[in-house]
């Protein structure tokens, strides 16, 4: 079967041929791959960043985020079917810390979980993909089309449960700590829309914050879903202070440092300060250590950093894109703006326009 490898630590990559793999035990499935999504951890791999091959070998199948239909079930598998369409999770257990044997590989304590794609395991950047039947989600055919998205938006789904579990923890008469609570959302490419639909559905208001144009893709899906665009670019968040100065939640899929900590002055009181973006080297900042403590507690804030997923998360985000679906027909689908066949792969990893949202590369075929 043909497959993406990558030589971790260079920008070495290449479309060739592989061992099919082939069930081995009773609970594994085999599956057909359909669509990869490519996102920020690849194009860094592809750069010769963080990435690391199973041991022993030196090339990786890179590619994390995926859509499959299974053509192949193992002796012990039934809750699935041959034609299911499914993703397959990325995050694999280490055999030691009590995170991971609670299935909250996320939150692995060791540091020694492994990602398929990313650390010590092959990803789904190949015809062909075999794994046990618990790592694997159903998706449903009626999102087909976006099902890709399900593990981007599985990240968003535990970034969003953590600030709801803190908010529920500490406000118990809460029923849902979003509902009619304004929310902004530093960064408008996938993870950051798709926190904005997350958000939506959970009937919060929405203020979305980027540098591109009002007629940018990103900001026309964002009002379609009844959020409000800042440009950043054209107005000082000092202004968006003056006109949201408590707000309940921020969201940051932006991961620029200099901008998250002036966004906190914007930041009310109880509320959460939810961090997904990962900031490469940045210049270094000036911070008041002292209003920032004074604020923080004063005001019963909250930072949060979330990573990853768990199966749960994935579950909770696919139900979450049916609802965006029925809710908004026909616009989350504008999230997907660039679609490749795996041969041209290279374009793929090297396109990167300003319109661009989410680029994605077809196994199909
Ligand atoms: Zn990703
Ligand atoms: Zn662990």
């Amino acid at each position: 079967m043909k497959a993406i490898s990558l030589i971790p630590g260079t920008t070495t990559i290449q479309l060739k041929d592989w061992p099919e793999p082939a069930i081995q035990s009773a609970d594994e499935i085999k599956v057909k791959v359909l669509e990869v999504g490519i996102c920020g951890t690849d194009r860094e791999e592809v750069r010769g960043g963080r990435a690391d091959a199973p041991p022993g070998e030196k090339e990786l199948i890179i590619g994390h985020e995926m859509l499959s239909r299974i053509v192949e079930i193992g002796k012990g598998v039934s809750e699935y079917k041959p034609g299911d369409l499914v993703v397959i999770s990325v995050r694999r257990e280490c055999s030691h810390c009590l995170a991971c044997k609670i299935h909250r590989s996320d939150l692995c304590i060791s540091g020694d979980y492994t990602e398929r794609g990313i650390k010590g395991r092959h990803g789904f950047h190949a015809e062909y993909v075999v794994d046990k039947m618990n790592y694997a989600i159903k998706v449903a055919e009626s999102i087909r089309k976006i099902g890709v998205l399900a593990e981007p938006m599985s990240v968003v789904q535990k970034a969003v449960e953590e600030a709801e579990m803190v908010q529920m923890a500490r406000l118990p008469y809460l029923k849902n700590p979003f509902q009619g609570k304004t929310a902004l959302i530093a960064g408008l490419g996938p993870i950051g829309l798709l926190a904005a639909l997350a958000l939506r559905l959970r009937s919060s208001e929405i203020i979305g914050l980027d540098i591109v144009d009002e007629i940018s893709p990103r900001i026309q899906i964002l009002k379609e879903i009844g959020g409000k665009y800042f440009n950043a670019k054209k107005g000082k968040i000092e202004e968006l202070e003056k006109r949201y100065p408590n707000i309940d939640f921020i969201f940051d899929a932006a991961g620029i440092a200099k901008l998250d900590f002036d966004l906190l002055n914007l930041l009310g009181i109880n509320g959460i300060f939810i961090l997904t973006g990962v900031p490469g080297d940045q210049r270094l900042i000036d911070i008041d250590g002292a209003a920032l403590m004074r604020k923080l507690v004063l005001k019963n804030q909250v930072m949060v950093g979330s990573v990853n997923e768990s199966i749960q998360h994935f579950k909770k985000g696919i139900q979450d894109l049916q609802k965006a679906v029925e809710k908004w027909p026909g616009v989350v689908e504008k999230m997907i703006t660039n679609r490749f066949p795996h041969a041209e792969f290279k374009k793929a990893f090297a396109s990167h326009s300003p319109d661009e949202i989410k680029v994605v590369i077809n196994w199909e075929k």
